[in-house]
């Protein structure tokens, strides 16, 4: 998911490798290394931490060589160390891999290769597999040797091999991980990303999925899966460096909210075991321990906070157990009653929410089982946990979160369908029938993000609104207070969010002639009674945009505005609604010309209380 960069010519590979790798930090990362060629050997740096770890280490000890390959690692199996580092090598040390991506099925390729050859692993990485099996096909040709382990691995990869045994050449495939090719004089690159190879060439080839590159000095040669040359069109970079590193999006935040439908796809899919049920590789609770639950704590900050009330709802309805959600920072303090038969999620972006953390502690004090939902492999959560759900969003560096939520929600639904089916509150039928239900939300989630025009729209008339309220029933309430957070972070405008049934018990009297409501009503079930709500700030002059589904059209006669959202169940809609509340907020804080990646006074992590 980070980056990979790749160097064959004259200059010597260290400068190259370490160049491209720094231009690919804002990526994020949490380790770093480099395999470089030469005469006599093959030669493996790797640091977890910065970049600089691994530079110290290389200006204070050379390598010479023109041959190698560089990754920095965002870990998803195995903790950040050292050892997790890529590149990883087969026994002999001569054969070199970084991997970008998830080999799904590397605990059935080692199980194959323990019982065909006798692998002694050094990581605990997914990605040590493809070394070894390159090693076990080698027969004389490298590419061939690739080929064939390729053909074993399923999941998403950009990969760069080297070896000793053919020291002139860069072997690299790629599927689902993004990966491109520079192309130089007497020289060529190899890198994830644009931004990687500006300093050195603005000639680059964009690898398609399941697409073979060899790499010599002179030379690229790409083929496709069935080792047919392919002939592509150079593409010549236009962009700056700072555009490029956004993908041509014009902010992280833009181009994060375009990852969700790629972010919840890979959160779902790749815990889908061959007969298509959830398996959840890091959550370890047996029948018997989910049978002495009696109640779920669980506790988060900020937007995490939101999909734990999202997860309420979920957990409620499939699992049958009550659940109470609560900001980090009270519950800590608030003595809540917990024992051996509480089940805690704490629920964080980072893994390092210090409040989060600390309420995690205080649980585990009092006995409760703990179980997380983080992004960031190895996070303090995730190891103080006894079960981790990891979110695999990929890193994200917009401070105001976007791809983190929408993964956090997929998970919470994996988690109350495992725990429901395992306790025996779902039917099989049921269960595989929600399944469905859930794979169906990323092409939707596409759908919303195609009427972007019409949200932008939208935003350009309000921005200037400074009295905006969200409101919604049930599930929707928990989005509109996320689609008011995600106004106040970005856009600086004091927004609030109600239960709309509250609006008579005080909020109506703030509305008067221009007052901008967003007002969601995606519940089936409560649909009338928000109709009658939106009528009643209507009446009192307010303007209204609301959200519904698509088969409740007359919605429309009332509001100012409709953004309609793909038909799905009433508990599911939460994935959906929330991406056009990302998109409005985004919108309306761009036409008021605040800094939308890095908001005043916020911090992407917060690690103090
Ligand atoms: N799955 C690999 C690992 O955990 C690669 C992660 C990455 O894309 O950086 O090491």
């Amino acid at each position: 998911m980070c980056g990979i960069v790749g160097y064959i010519g004259n200059k010597q590979a260290t400068e190259v490798l370490m160049n491209g790798l720094s231009k690919l930090e804002y990526r994020g990362y949490d380790s770093a290394g480099v395999a470089i060629i030469n005469d006599e050997e093959l030669n493996i740096r790797k640091y977890k931490g910065r970049l600089s770890v691994l530079s110290d280490n290389l200006s204070q000890n050379k390598i010479v060589g023109n041959i190698g390959i560089g990754h920095t690692r965002w870990a998803t199996h195995g903790a950040p160390s050292d050892v997790n580092s890529h590149p990883h090598t087969n026994c002999q040390n001569d054969i070199a891999v970084i991997h970008n991506g998830i080999v799904e099925n590397y605990m059935k390729i080692k199980k194959w290769l323990d019982e065909v050859s006798d692998v002694k692993y050094k990581s605990e990485t997914d990605t040590e597999v493809i070394a070894h099996l390159i090693d076990y096909f080698y027969d004389g040709d490298l590419v061939e040797a690739v080929y064939k382990a390729v053909d074993k691995m399923e999941g998403a990869y950009a990969i760069g091999v080297v070896s000793k045994r053919e020291p002139d050449k860069i072997i690299a495939v790629r599927k689902d991980s993004p990966l491109i090719v520079g192309i130089g004089e007497s020289e060529n690159f190899l890198a994830s990303d644009i931004p990687a190879l500006l300093k050195y060439t603005r000639d680059v080839y964009l690898i398609e999925n399941d697409e073979f590159v060899i790499l010599t000095k002179d030379n690229i040669k790409i083929y496709n899966e069935f080792k047919q040359e392919v002939n592509r069109d150079i593409f010549k970079v236009t962009w700056n460096e700072e555009s490029a590193e956004k993908e041509g999006y014009e902010h992280f935040m833009i181009k994060e909210i375009y990852e969700q439908p790629k972010g919840t796809r890979e959160t779902l899919d790749r815990r889908l075991d061959d007969d298509g049920d959830i398996y959840l590789d890091g959550i370890k609770l047996t029948k018997e321990d989910l049978d002495g639950i009696n109640k779920v704590y669980i506790v988060a900050c900020g937007t995490a906070y939101h999909a734990g009330l999202v997860g309420r709802t979920i957990i409620e309805k499939y699992a049958k157990v009550a659940v109470e959600v609560d900001i980090a920072s009270e519950f800590r303090y608030r003595n809540p009653i917990i024992d051996d038969k509480t089940l805690f999620i704490a629920v964080s972006q980072s893994g390092e929410t210090l409040d989060t953390l600390a309420a995690l502690r205080e649980a585990k004090k009092h006995g409760a089982r703990v179980l997380s939902l983080v992004n960031v492999v190895g996070s303090s959560v995730a190891r103080e946990s006894d079960d981790v759900f990891y979110t695999w969003a990929g890193p994200e560096i917009a401070v105001a979160s976007t791809k983190a939520f929408t993964t956090q929600l997929m998970a919470f639904n994996m988690i109350a369908l495992h725990i429901g089916l395992t306790k025996g509150t779902l039917t099989k039928e049921e269960y595989k029938n929600l399944i469905e239900k859930l794979k169906e939300l990323p092409d939707k989630i596409k759908q919303i993000l195609d009427q972007y025009e019409d949200i932008q729209e939208i935003a350009d008339s309000q921005f200037n609104n400074e009295k905006v309220f969200f409101m919604g029933r049930g599930v929707d309430v928990n989005i509109a207070k996320e689609g008011s957070l995600k106004l106040k972070e970005i856009s600086y405008i004091n927004s609030f969010a109600i239960a709309a049934g509250e609006l008579k018990h005080g909020t109506i009297a703030l509305i008067e002639e221009g007052t901008f409501v967003v007002a969601l009503a995606t519940q089936d079930r409560l649909y009338e009674k928000m109709l009658s709500n939106i009528k009643e700030v209507k009446a009192r002059g307010a303007n209204v945009l609301a959200l519904a589904k698509e088969n409740n059209r007359e919605i429309s006669k009332i509001a100012d505005k409709v953004i309609y959202i793909p038909e799905t169940l009433d508990e599911l809609t939460p994935i959906l609604s929330v991406v056009p509340l990302q998109l409005l907020s985004y919108y309306i804080a761009v036409a008021r010309g605040c800094d939308v990646d890095k908001p005043r006074n916020l911090a992407k992590s917060v690690t103090v209380e």
